[in-house]
This record gives structure tokens, C-alpha cells and sequence, in this order.
């Protein structure tokens, strides 16, 4: 991307920093690498470092606790990446999960005709070199793979397109295992695959990525009231976990944009440095899931209330989203260079992540490393707090420069153990975001820290 494109990508009062200082910060820090590097790497897939782990895991966690734990009318499941084949002919995917695409029949480069502007697909031009277009081609995007081992007997199937079918599946079994009653929710995270023809934009656009859904039933008559909610709840949820509000956003979908059965659908947005991309879908399925999953296997999916006996259909409102859109908008919300000023000679990068989500909570910093009481005293308090958070211990090279490592990391607190320990068993606690050091006994950090990274989240 060239600077001019940065610039006029970039709109608000909150100047985003070009993408590929984010990329190289996950590279070196241990967020995220390539996959399969050495041998040259596989586009659209990506795998997660020390650093990169911990961040997924705390998102992961985080929302389940939001949505699952602290609901009485959601409870949770763990579907499999294969299902049987049918699922995806019921669901249209094997029909209409396609992307269609066109070629430049001058410099040879493909596109996504949803991704060309209107002028080129009315001409037939290409938006680089003005060349002719091809005829757009349909290209499925589900990922085949077989089952069983005996040429003949095998039976073809996809990894899954979308990771909330498993919902439907299951969702039989919830009713009659786990004593919910319309309304209630199901909600899962994992994995889906896409085979993407042009992946690509860091953890943008991958062919390998983790979903999260909310399916919540609902009796029709109450649709709008619950769709209301949750689209308020998921907003509120999404703005409780960033710094630049003013970068979140609804978005209708226009007429064109709506399935058949949709009512309403909105997406959150967030605005990157590639523009405004979504975050989350809240959807209206009315009851397009449970009738298509019934006709196609012959179970019948109704629900009977079981004080008025009406049998109906559910209908479900879905909030669709994922850990990776998550995980890549923290980190951009997140990042800032700081320059120079009285508090830092130096400047410095600091990731002010949430300190729940933050993938290191504490870092316990023994002020010199050739003294051993600093050492000791320091590696004691270390191996107490590391059963409670994330800590990591540091002794390397000067305590501005491993403030600074820190800083770049997300780490909310660093514990200083330094001679006035020794004398008083009190340390330095200093706060990543104001740089501000405050004074402590050694023996109130844990609760002092453990207050400041637990699970907080209220609408
Ligand atoms: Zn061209």
C-alpha cells in the first residue's frame, strides 16, 4: 500500500497506523507468523505465537464469559469441523458459497467481481490497466475433504463453511438434555474455512479462521424485542473492549444485502486502516435454519411450549462474529508510537490493551541483576503471582528499556523490586497507559493487580 493510499484511507480524528507495523510487531514479539514459513508459507493461513495465544485465549474466554457464563437462558456447545455432507446442501452452501470472478485478459489479474467498482463490471474493464475482462467464473468456496479409507466407500465432505450449522445440528439435543425453554441461546466458537481465490490483508480475509455465534430461539411474536437486544447487547460489548470509540459503527444492510427470510440484519463496524470492515453480523433468520434442517433430514425441529402446547418453528436471532476480526481490531485500536516527552527520553510503542485481555498481566522487574537480594526477593513475588495471572520475569538490560518491551507487549503493570524493598517490603507499581509509579506493600500486589484484570463487563 503506498502512502498516498494510507492517507486517504485513513478519516476521523484518530490517525490509524499503516498495517504493516502491526504485522511486523506480531512477527517479532510472537503474536503471529506465517504458516508453514519455511517452505515458503500457504497464503490465508496463519499461525499463533507465545504472545499471539495468550490474546486469542483471553478473547475466547472473555466472551464466553459474557455470553455464556453470566447468561441463565445461554448455554454452550463444541461442534466438529466435519459434519455429514447434507448439512451443507440444507444450509445452500454447496449451491451458493461461491465467489465469482474475472480475469484481466491484458495483465493477467483476477478479481472479485464484488470487490470491482460498478464502473468496471458495467464496462468490462480492469480497474489497473484497462484491459478486457473474461465472463465471470463461479468458484465454490467450501473445502472438500473424504471420509473412510476404501476407494469406493469414501464419502466426500467439507470442513465447515461456517461454524454456527453445528447450532442447528445440536440444537435438538440441547432441548431435550439441558432444560432450556424458548427463549434461550446457544452459543460456540471455532474454527471455519473458506477456500478464498484471492485471501490476503494480514488476518483480514483468511482461508482459515474462528467464528463465534450467538443463535438465540425465540417464539415469532417476540423477534423484534429480542433481535433489539442483543444488537444493543453486542454493540455495547465490542465498544466495552476498544479505546477509539468513535472507529465503531452500525451499518444496515440495504435491501440488495438481505436474505430472502431477513427481516433486518446490522453489522458492526469497526474502521481500519482498510476502511470501514465488519466486525460482527446480528441477523434476522427468522426460522429459515430449523425448516431448511428439517426438510432436509426428515426430523421434524418444532417446538411445543410447554404450557400453551402451540408448536412452532423457533425463530433465531444469530450474532455472528470471531476471534481473528478480534484479535487483528484490538491490536489496531491498541497500537500508538508515542514520541519523546518528559515522562519517556526515548519515545516508545505501547499496546494499550484492555488489561483483561492483555496477554501478559504483570511483569516483575528486579531493578539490578547483580544484586541477589533483588533477584530472590523479585522471582518470589514472580512464582506467586504467575499462578494468578500471566507474569513474566525480566532482568535484562536497563528497567527503561524493559518498561519499554513491556509497553510494546500490552503489559498493563510492572512490579519494580529495588533497594527500598529490602528495607520496607514495599515495591513500585507502574501503569502502562499513564506511566504514573505508585508505591505498595509486596503483600497487597496480587490483589491489587488481580482487581485490575479480572473479567468486568456490564450493560
Ligand atoms: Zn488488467
Amino acid at each position: 500500500m503506498t502512502q498516498t493510499e494510507e492517507q486517504t484511507l485513513s478519516t476521523g480524528d484518530t490517525p490509524h497506523v499503516p498495517i504493516e507495523k502491526i504485522v511486523s510487531l506480531c512477527k517479532r514479539r510472537g503474536f503471529v507468523y506465517p504458516n508453514s514459513e519455511i517452505y515458503g508459507g500457504v497464503s490465508g493461513i496463519y499461525d499463533f505465537g507465545p504472545l499471539g495465544v495468550e490474546l486469542r485465549n483471553n478473547i475466547r474466554r472473555f466472551w464466553w464469559w459474557s455470553m455464556v457464563q453470566t447468561n441463565d437462558n445461554v448455554v454452550g456447545i463444541e461442534g466438529s469441523i466435519i459434519t455429514h455432507p447434507r448439512v451443507w446442501e440444507a444450509s445452500g452452501h454447496v449451491e451458493n458459497f461461491v465467489d465469482r470472478l474475472v480475469d484481466c485478459k491484458n495483465c493477467k489479474r483476477r478479481f472479485r467481481v464484488d470487490h470491482l467498482p460498478e464502473e468496471n463490471v458495467k464496462q468490462n474493464k480492469c480497474p489497473v490497466c484497462g484491459g478486457e475482462l473474461t465472463e465471470p467464473r463461479k468458484f465454490n468456496l467450501m473445502m472438500e475433504t473424504y471420509i473412510g479409507v476404501v476407494e469406493g466407500e469414501r464419502m466426500k465432505t467439507y470442513l465447515r463453511g461456517e461454524a454456527c450449522q453445528n447450532i442447528y445440528l445440536d440444537y435438538d439435543n440441547v432441548l431435550k438434555s439441558s432444560r432450556v425453554q424458548i427463549p434461550f441461546g446457544i452459543c460456540q466458537i471455532g474454527k471455519a474455512f473458506r477456500n478464498e481465490v484471492t485471501p490476503g490483508n494480514f488476518l483480514f480475509r483468511q482461508r482459515e479462521f474462528e467464528q463465534w455465534d450467538l443463535q438465540f430461539f425465540v417464539h415469532p411474536s417476540e423477534m423484534q424485542q429480542w433481535f433489539d437486544y442483543w444488537k444493543e447487547r453486542r454493540f455495547e460489548w465490542y465498544k466495552s473492549i476498544i479505546t477509539h470509540k468513535d472507529r465503531l459503527r452500525f451499518r444496515p444492510h440495504g435491501p440488495d444485502e438481505l436474505a430472502h427470510y431477513a427481516k433486518q440484519a446490522f453489522d458492526v463496524e469497526y474502521q481500519t486502516i482498510l476502511g470501514w470492515q465488519e466486525w460482527e453480523g446480528i441477523h434476522w433468520r427468522q426460522d429459515w435454519d430449523l425448516s431448511r434442517h428439517s426438510e432436509y433430514s426428515g426430523q421434524d425441529l418444532s417446538y411445543t411450549d410447554p404450557e400453551t402446547r402451540e408448536r412452532y418453528i423457533p425463530w433465531i436471532v444469530e450474532t455472528s462474529g470471531g476471534v481473528d476480526r478480534t484479535f487483528l481490531n484490538l491490536l489496531i485500536d491498541a497500537y500508538e508510537e508515542e514520541p519523546p516527552s518528559g515522562k519517556d527520553k526515548e519515545g516508545r510503542t505501547v499496546l494499550r490493551l484492555n488489561p483483561m485481555l492483555a496477554p501478559v498481566k504483570v511483569a516483575v522487574l528486579p531493578l539490578q541483576k547483580n544484586r541477589e537480594e533483588l533477584v530472590t526477593t523479585a522471582k518470589e513475588l514472580h512464582s506467586k503471582l504467575r499462578r494468578l495471572m500471566v507474569s513474566q520475569y525480566d532482568e535484562v538490560s536497563n528497567i527503561g528499556r524493559r518498561y519499554r518491551r513491556q509497553d510494546e507487549i500490552g503489559t498493563p503493570f510492572c512490579v519494580t523490586i529495588d533497594f527500598t524493598t529490602l528495607e520496607d517490603s514495599t515495591v513500585t507499581v507502574r501503569e502502562r497507559d499513564s506511566m504514573a509509579q505508585i508505591r505498595l506493600p509486596m503483600n497487597e500486589v496480587p490483589a491489587y493487580l488481580l482487581e485490575r484484570v479480572r473479567w468486568d463487563y456490564s450493560v
